[in-house]
């Protein structure tokens, strides 16, 4: 079978009500752009989405899916449509219409000209984004470009256009943790960035709650930056310095101001913080052995229950 032109990969967690509205619009989209195919990853839906992605499967022959037994994630569900996907350039897009259909051949006609990987960002000032929303989101770019070892740009989305080389890139890649936005800007590959105001959701509910957000986070980090693993040496360096200050000031005031120093108040912040950055430091390297240990498992990152294949040889299993 001829390999498509361009594939359009939605991971998709309970959007029942967004597919066939989503199917029509990237068909209307698509169908001057050669060929093309549709690939929704069902991640674990607890609603109709799997059903709805399944007739628009039986509906259309441009769309194929696959379907995981739970949910994984929204990063797992990325990297299962990219190694799913066959076409020669591949759009990653939210299926939820936050990621505005109507650029796609913006992010084509870049990626003609000659870009590998065509990304995206939100406006800026985009007011459909909740203010702290924006406010972290910039500050966690700034903080990842400081210690990091890639640069992401604020307002970057999991919205972009990816040249096969990039996609078979990402698909050999080892980690088990990726961070699509960071680790395709860390390939290196030629990047043009295209600019998009935020659509607004029709249907559903945002998934990332502030724990998967936070989470996503800390992966960034973990991925881009050993840095954090040398807070201890900082905060060991600082604790050296001000310790040796009170030496001085004790012994100074033991034996010329002959008055020993009292300050239980001290002692007790000195001990308090100490044992703060401790266990900080501690919980830092916890993350980095936890992450070092599942990596060492090699375990799979998701598994798949359907695709569109068991759909045509009558396999695929009602709900
Ligand atoms: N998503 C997913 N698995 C999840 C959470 C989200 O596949 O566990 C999908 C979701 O259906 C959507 C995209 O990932 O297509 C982005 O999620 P969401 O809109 O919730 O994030 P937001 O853009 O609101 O931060």
């Amino acid at each position: 079978m001829n390999e498509p032109d361009i594939s359009v990969v939605l991971p998709a967690h309970n959007e029942a009500g967004n597919i066939t509205r989503m199917t029509a619009t990237l068909e209307r989209i698509l169908k001057d752009q050669g060929r093309y195919e549709i690939v929704f990853v069902d991640d674990g839906s607890d609603d109709d989405t799997l059903s709805a992605i399944r007739d628009a499967a039986a509906g259309s022959s441009s769309v194929r899916y696959l379907s995981f037994t739970r949910n994984f994630g929204h990063q797992e569900a990325l990297r299962a449509g990219l190694r799913h996907a066959r076409g020669r350039a591949v759009i990653v897009m939210d299926a939820d219409f936050e990621h505005p259909p109507e650029l796609i051949p913006q992010l084509i006609a870049a990626w003609h000209d000659g870009a590998k990987v065509v990304a995206t960002k939100r406006e800026d000032g985009d007011a459909s984004l909740p203010p702290m929303k924006s406010f972290t989101s910039k500050l966690y770019y700034k903080f990842l470009d400081a210690i990091g070892d890639v640069r992401i740009e604020p307002g970057s989305a999991d919205f972009m256009l990816l040249d096969r080389n990039v996609v078979n890139t990402i698909n050999n890649f080892a980690d088990q943790d990726v961070f699509l936005r960071g680790t395709v800007r860390w390939f290196g590959y030629p990047t043009r960035t295209v600019t998009f105001s935020r659509g607004s959701r029709t249907y559903g509910k945002s998934k990332y709650t502030l724990k998967r957000m936070i989470d996503l986070a800390v992966t960034g980090i973990a991925a881009h930056s050993v840095q954090p693993l040398r807070l201890a040496i900082w905060l060991a360096l600082a604790a050296a310095a001000i310790g040796f200050l009170l030496v001085v000031y004790s012994v100074v005031s033991f034996f010329f101001i002959e008055s020993t120093v009292t300050g239980w108040t001290s002692l007790m912040a000195t001990v308090a913080i100490l044992g703060a950055a401790q266990l900080l430091v501690l919980g830092i390297i916890g993350e980095y052995v936890g992450r070092t240990l599942r990596e060492a498992r090699g375990r799979p990152t998701y598994v798949i229950a359907e695709t569109e294949t068991d759909l045509v040889s009558g396999e695929a299993s009602a709900k």
